[in-house]
């Protein structure tokens, strides 16, 4: 794929020379004895960046979702979502399939709840009726387009919600994008949340790795249940290694990963056939619908026969995400190729 402008996720990148580095000097030890001293200073610092008491390293993004679920609910509840959260339909059902839950969704334009949308949506449970049993939010939103809630907002959901018992957990997979995007530190705006998961693999550029964030006691349940899942990883220090790099290196080129973005979108938006606001792209994530013609797989296919990849998300919906191997001509390049397609 080196020869082409891979737009399709932020997950593509490689590691940087720095991460490279570090990972071959890491030292390591055995992490299910607790003994990898690279793994426990990834787990304290991401504890401290977030100001919570513990973190868990796990390999992906939808496992660390999938245990905060897990240890939050009770099999036969439901877990209150967006209707396209990731959660709900990108992690191959394993909130059913494992934790024993249904999702209860809520159609939204962007992905972004708000609680009078969540109020209707509650189960008291009882005798003969479904219980709520977790309330999830996803910041930025991926398939809405890399949204962001606002932080009032989150406050507010987790203000109700608490005071009905309910806990409350942020799939943060590019919570780093979100508090770039709000000039806010990730603590600031997820310090409401009963539990946080943030990806290290997608912007922030490490090749592997999510962490989970929480209270020490939940974090101990979670690394039970990590290990069920057959999680439990051995002289993993090299690659938490890379994951130390990305946590500190990386939030600062995040600014410019959506300049690029909004390079992108203003230059989509002027092509015919492309239909985008690019007052609504927030962050590095660019969604947009093309005109009836052609359907999005169709662009997407022309698109990497003038070696530009794009990812289509239903019929005629297309996403382009910038990351750090994305360069202002790989965006021109990008442009033109989507006029020659269009
Ligand atoms: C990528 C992503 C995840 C986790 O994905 P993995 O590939 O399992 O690491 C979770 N939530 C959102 C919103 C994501 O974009």
């Amino acid at each position: 794929m080196d020869t082409f402008i891979d737009l399709r996720s932020d997950t593509v990148t490689r590691p940087t020379p720095a991460m490279r580095r570090a990972m071959a000097e890491a030292e390591v030890g055995d992490d299910v004895y607790g003994e990898d001293p690279t793994v426990n200073r990834l787990e304290a610092r991401a504890a401290e960046i977030f100001r919570r008491e513990a973190a868990l390293f796990v390999p992906t993004g939808s496992m660390g979702n999938l245990l905060a679920t897990w240890c939050w609910t009770e099999r036969g509840q439901e877990v209150i979502c967006d209707a396209r959260a990731h959660t709900c339909v990108h992690e191959m059902g394993s909130m059913s399939a494992v934790a024993g839950v249904m999702p209860h969704t809520i159609p939204t334009p962007d992905g972004i709840l708000r609680w009078d949308l969540i109020a209707p949506a509650i189960q008291p449970g009882g005798g003969y009726i479904n219980k709520t049993g977790l309330i999830e939010l996803e910041c930025t939103h991926n398939f809405g387009g890399g949204t962001i809630y606002p932080p009032e907002t989150i406050a507010d959901i987790c203000t109700r919600a608490h005071a009905l018992g309910l806990r409350v957990h942020l799939d943060g997979a590019r919570i780093f994008n979100a508090a770039v995007a709000l000039g806010k530190t990730v603590a600031e705006i997820t310090a409401p949340v009963d539990s946080i998961m943030f990806c290290l693999s997608k912007g922030l550029g490490a090749p592997v790795g999510s962490m989970l964030l929480g209270a020490r006691e939940f974090i101990a349940q979670a690394r039970r249940k990590r290990k069920i899942l057959g999680g439990g990883m051995r002289q993993v220090g090299v690659l938490a290694a890379a994951g130390l790099v990305a946590l500190e290196e990386s939030p600062k080129g995040l600014a410019r990963d959506h300049d690029l973005a909004q390079r992108l979108a203003k230059g989509l938006a002027a092509i015919p056939g492309v239909l985008l606001d690019p007052a609504t792209v927030r962050t590095n994530i660019v969604m947009f619908d093309l005109a009836p013609g052609k359907t999005a797989q169709e662009v997407c296919d022309a698109l990497r026969a003038h070696g530009v990849l794009a990812s289509a998300f239903g019929p005629q919906t297309a996403r382009m995400v910038t990351h750090y191997d994305v360069y202002p001509v790989s965006i021109d390049r990008a442009l033109a190729a989507m006029r020659a397609v269009l």
